[in-house]
């Protein structure tokens, strides 16, 4: 049997990594001139930069952690997080939660004084459940935490009305317990999201090294430069084709984002396309930042929710890992969200680089005087929106997807928000059900 994977991104390697290891026949077809998707890396005069944005090794499942870094061999470094949120000048401890004593005095009264009452109001029964994203960062944190951090920030990556996500996302969000934000508020020192506190990075070559990686062994396997434009059946057999090339295979796996997908295939119902131009999606810049001067700060990375800067979060890769820079130099990296036909999707790159530069230059992160390169990198599928239709709109595409008999896995094949773990974990699962 010859298997067609779809994408060469990280789903589209994991489970040609999986397949190798049990012998099977496959081919992986792969729009772009490399594999890694999202997991790419450039490398301008010395400078790594991660231009798919800020990508760190953690997971909460061992095994599927022990495998990513197993996978780096000596390619490795360890580092604990040192993660803030840029508020009003000053710099809080992440999750915002378990920073309040960081924040002026006021608002750190505020945050404790309304998680508080809003306890006290859940207890009593006086609080209804949670209907979307806003009304359960209320319901879960109160109206301090909520409206200083939680929604400005959101808003910002998100760039769609909170009041319309569904609650399918913030749900994952671990919850901190009381005596954590009491403590929080007074001082003690207390950590969140602890499963991330520790977080591994390749030594050389970025985050891209992961794919590398995974390719080593199945590079034969690899066709790229190839878009999938064309797919249909003929007989048992599924012919893939670019306009020019054609594959033939008895089965495929795409991990191509759906919309890429349904568009190659013919006589899709009207239906199935509606639901697919109703899905919502973020696109990404990226922003990555050379600098004359050896580390500027000591941080992971810092969220910034003050919607004049144009960032939500920069990272600083160079605290990652010293070798992605030259010797005596530091590196940033900026994120910024879009969609297509918003204003930042209109701004030249020049344009976002330079505003970029002149933002973090303003909020003293850099000096602009010690820029020595920038260069800007656009992602179109960066992240899936949980609007309150998605779960529709994707049952109704899957029970398509499964009659045609083609199945569909990764970030944008299964419309999921997971991470690099669960791309591979599900790869696996996947490989493992089909012995
Ligand atoms: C800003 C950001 C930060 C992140 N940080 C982390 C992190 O710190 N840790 C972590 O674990 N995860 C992180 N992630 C998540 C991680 O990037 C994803 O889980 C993972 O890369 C998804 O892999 P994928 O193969 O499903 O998708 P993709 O990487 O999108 O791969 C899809 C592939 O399909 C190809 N393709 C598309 N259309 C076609 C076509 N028509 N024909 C052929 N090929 C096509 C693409 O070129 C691409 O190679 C982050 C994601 C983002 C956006």
């Amino acid at each position: 049997m010859k298997i067609g994977i779809l994408g060469g991104g990280l789903a589209g390697l994991s489970l040609g990594y999986f397949l190798n290891r049990d012998g099977s026949n496959f081919l992986i077809l792969e729009k772009t001139e490399e594999t890694g998707g999202l997991l790419k890396s450039v490398e301008v005069d010395g400078f790594t930069f991660d231009v798919g944005g800020s990508h760190i090794i953690f997971s909460k499942d061992k095994k599927i952690l022990n495998f990513m870094v197993s996978l780096l061999g000596t390619n490795v470094l360890k580092n604990r997080r040192n993660t803030k949120i840029f508020y009003k000048g000053h710099y809080v401890k992440y999750p915002f939660e378990n920073g309040l004593a960081d924040l002026p005095k006021e608002d750190n009264f505020e945050c404790l004084y309304y998680f508080v009452q809003n306890l006290i109001e859940k207890k009593m029964g006086k609080l209804s459940s949670p209907r979307n994203m806003k009304e359960w960062f209320y319901y879960t944190f109160g109206k301090g935490i909520a409206e200083k951090y939680l929604i400005p920030y959101n808003e910002k990556i998100w760039k769609f009305p909170l009041e319309n996500m569904s609650t399918a996302w913030v749900e994952r969000i671990p919850q901190p317990p009381v005596d954590d934000i009491i403590k929080s508020s007074l001082g003690i020192p207390t950590e969140g999201y602890t499963h991330q506190l520790y977080f591994y990075y390749p030594k050389f070559g970025g985050i891209q090294s992961l794919a590398r990686s995974l390719e080593a062994p199945i590079t034969d396997r690899i066709v790229t430069n190839f878009k999938v434009k064309k797919i249909k059946k003929e007989d048992s057999k599924w012919i893939v084709s670019n306009g020019k090339k054609e594959f033939e295979f008895d089965k495929l796996i795409s991990t191509l984002p759906l919309q890429e997908l349904i568009q190659a295939l013919r006589d899709v119902p009207k239906e199935i396309l509606e639901a697919v131009d109703n899905l919502k999606y973020n696109s990404l810049i990226t922003v990555g930042i050379g600098i004359d001067k050896p580390r500027i700060n000591d941080f992971s990375w810092v969220y910034i929710p003050d919607k004049e800067i144009l960032t939500h979060r920069v990272s600083f890769p160079s605290n990652y890992s010293p070798y992605v820079v030259p010797q005596g130099k530091s590196s940033v990296l900026a994120e910024i969200t879009y969609r297509e036909g918003d204003e930042i999707s209109k701004m030249k790159d020049k344009e976002i680089i330079e505003r970029t530069v002149e933002d973090l230059d303003k909020l003293k992160i850099i000096n602009k005087k010690d820029v020595i390169l920038a260069m800007a990198y656009k992602f179109k599928y960066a992240y899936v929106i949980y609007d309150t239709d998605y779960m529709y709109n994707l049952e109704t595409i899957f029970r398509y997807l499964t009659w045609i008999g083609i199945d569909s896995l990764g970030r944008f094949g299964r419309w999921d928000y997971i991470n690099m773990d669960s791309v591979i974990k599900s790869a696996m699962e996947y490989v493992d059900s089909m012995k």
